[in-house]
């Protein structure tokens, strides 16, 4: 058994034991890699390669799906559950590609912690560190795998001062490397002083584990060649004297990351990884909501709608609302108050995503992620509860940095592309905002590669061909302030105005020069970049 750190009041046993995570990376740095193997030890799967088969074979059901394969980049997000010793994994994954920015920083809100993957030859490149700051404005625990390192990497002191130097976090090793490249032998564990040493016959085999009694061990003799272990003997005793040691607290707060080495494909270092992610990540968190916070010990149970996900089967048009349940323990069949609409919502068939596969759920904990299918009623940043009003914070929208306007190939058929739109409006995949002036929409995204999906998927799920025409605006704001100023700054800008998918009034911008200009003018409306979704 592995002591855990008490970070919060003694939990239930069920729900002290969730970590939940997701991996952030720059794209090839080894994230799918790395989730097969966390599903081969987590017993979710058999072989390391199903998930990508299980995925190919989803993929070829539609041109969207082609798309996402063509680039290679994964668009939608999903969650996998897996056991692993005594915790109970919940890893949910965030779309790679930095268009999809959005939807990444809204995954990041359901998760407690995040490993962060890089590249041993490459370092901290940009999608890493975007993903880190997004981490880091909520404090997120950072665990760290340096992967590929039976590539030729770069030097292990050189790495870990890049981390600390670009990500102004500290760094500590939790494992050191011994050599690297062809070769590389395996790892020091500095935190339970064993010797870790890689199968290259074998990838899916787990490496062999060496018990030994310090550096000074005879044992190390035996298995290490001389001249790696010299090596390996004054580049610990450097880390020791040069790099913080191991706090947890720090890393429970977000200050500090233990970083692990290894190779994901050769399926080494990642065990280490996982016994890191159960001992030193965090239980389920304290929800920010308003008018209280929210306990994951609670009885009553709670949870939220951080992603929605229609059409995952093109047969049924059905919708699946990911919740991230904040507290309490979940039966099947719970009736639980939906709050924006007060209504009572019966969840008779939740998912739960355990490995490839969905799943129903019978029961689940705070700090699961279920999957509740729906026909729109729920939409992002909704939160259920027993009964209370409470309301999960936290949840932005941001304003887009791309618009266009959009356009039914057969003019006839605007009536459906409305429908479409605000389908994947509701669903996060865009803005959508019906201009107070003219006829037709404007889309707004974060990444010009969500109009190119957004295209496919109305073609594809609505059979709608669309045109997307340049618009005269950049971006929109969200108008707020006391109703007479509101309103007579609408009426003073109406070629300006328009209304979001909810119904929020906007202000469409083409140059910051606009926004500027109502700064000056209109003291008393505030234009906001973001809007909370709830
Ligand atoms: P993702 O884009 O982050 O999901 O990366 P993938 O897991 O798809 O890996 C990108 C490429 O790197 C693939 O060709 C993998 O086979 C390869 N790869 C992943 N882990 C390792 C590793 O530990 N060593 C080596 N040499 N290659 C790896």
């Amino acid at each position: 058994m592995l002591d855990t750190p008490t970070n919060r009041p003694a939990l239930p046993p069920e729900i002290a034991r969730r970590r939940t995570f997701a991996i952030i990376s720059h794209p090839d740095a080894g994230k799918t890699t790395l989730t097969e193997k966390f599903l081969l030890y987590g017993g979710a799967i058999q072989m390391a390669g199903q998930v990508r088969a299980k995925g190919e074979a989803r993929r070829t059901r539609s041109d969207f799906m082609q798309m996402e394969k063509d680039r290679g980049i994964s668009v939608s997000a999903s969650a996998m559950s897996f056991d692993f010793k005594n915790f109970r994994f919940n890893l949910v994954d965030t779309p790679g590609h930095s268009d999809f920015s959005e939807d990444t920083y809204r995954t990041l809100t359901a998760v407690d912690a995040a490993v962060m993957v890089i590249d041993g030859a490459k370092g901290v490149e940009s999608q890493t560190q975007k993903l880190f700051e997004v981490c880091r404005l909520r404090d997120l625990p950072i665990l760290t795998f340096c992967n590929k390192m039976d590539r030729e990497s770069r030097d292990t002191f050189e790495i870990i001062d890049e981390i600390q130097e670009n990500l102004a976090i500290d760094v500590t090793p939790a494992s050191w490397p011994i050599g690297m490249g062809r070769d590389f032998l395996g790892c020091y564990d500095i935190l339970r002083d064993r010797l870790e040493l890689m199968d290259r016959a074998d990838r899916n085999k787990v490496a062999e584990s060496i018990e030994i009694n310090g550096l000074d061990d005879p044992l190390l003799d035996k298995h290490v060649p001389a001249e790696q272990l010299a090596k390996l003997r004054e580049e610990v005793e450097m880390a020791r004297e040069l790099l913080p040691a191991l706090d947890p607290q720090a890393v429970l707060e977000g200050h500090m990351t233990p970083i692990w080495f290894g190779s994901a494909i050769n399926s080494f270092g990642v065990k280490e990884l996982m016994n890191g992610i159960g001992t030193y990540g965090p239980q389920p968190q304290v929800q920010s909501a308003t008018p209280r916070a929210i306990a994951p010990e609670e009885t009553k149970v709670s949870g939220f709608v951080f992603k929605v996900q229609a059409n995952m089967d093109p047969k049924h048009r059905d919708r699946v609302a990911f919740v991230r349940l904040a507290s309490g323990h979940f039966e099947r069949g719970m009736k639980l108050t939906h709050v924006r609409s007060k209504k009572q919502m019966a969840v008779t068939s939740p998912v739960l995503f355990l490995a490839a596969d969905r799943e129903l759920a019978e029961e689940a904990w705070a700090g699961d992620i279920i999957g509740i299918p729906n026909h729109g009623q729920l939409r992002i940043g909704d939160t259920l509860t027993e009964g209370e009003a409470l309301r999960v914070s936290g949840i932005p929208s941001f304003a887009p940095e791309l618009l266009q306007s959009v356009r039914a190939g057969d003019p006839m058929k605007a009536k459906h592309l409305e429908k479409a739109l605000m389908q994947f409006a509701e669903e996060g995949a865009a803005k959508v905002f019906k201009p107070a002036f003219g006829s037709g929409f404007i889309v707004g995204v974060v990444g010009a590669l969500q109009f190119e999906v957004l295209g496919s998927r109305i073609e594809m799920e609505y059979g709608l061909p669309v045109r997307f025409e340049p618009s005269q605006f950049t971006s929109a704001r969200w108008v707020h302030g006391p109703k007479d100023k509101v309103d007579a700054f609408m009426t003073a800008n109406k070629q300006h105005i328009g209304h979001d998918n909810d119904g929020d009034i906007v202000y469409l911008t083409r140059l910051q020069w606009d926004i500027d200009r109502v700064a000056r003018d209109y003291p008393d409306v505030t234009l906001s970049n973001t809007k909370e979704m709830m």
